[in-house]
Order: structure tokens, then sequence, then C-alpha cells
């Protein structure tokens, strides 16, 4: 049962995020620490009312890319 990753395992590739308006990046890995997020945090736990550190858009805005 623990070898078996398959939704929000704990072993799973951290992903990176861009806010579509401008370009800024969100890695999973680092976090955005300046922003009170701590490294590693998944984009699905950043709070909804989190909004980008560089215009402001919000979590709606970001799509997920791959690096
Ligand atoms: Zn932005």
């Amino acid at each position: 049962m623990s070898s078996n990753e398959t939704q929000g395992g704990a072993g799973a590739a951290f992903q990176t995020w861009m806010c579509l308006i401008c370009g800024w990046v969100y890695d999973e890995a680092a976090g955005a620490p300046d922003e009170g997020i701590a490294p590693g945090t998944r984009w699905n736990d950043v709070p909804m009312n989190w909004t980008c550190p560089e215009c402001g858009a919000r979590k709606d805005d970001f799509e997920m890319t791959v690096i």
C-alpha cells in the first residue's frame, strides 16, 4: 500500500505555476518565503486569497507549467 503513489502522494513531484498576467513563476519546491509561503508548499495548499506578488493576480490567473 505504501508503494502505490497516486493522488496527493507525499512523493509526488513538485510543480511550477506561472502567472498568466506577468509571467511570475511559483515553484512549489521553493515556495515564496517573502510572501509567507514556506518552501515545499503545494499550489493546492496556497491560500485562495493569495495573490501574485508582482501584479496582484489571483490563483485563478495562474496556470501550471512544466519547465
Ligand atoms: Zn502576476
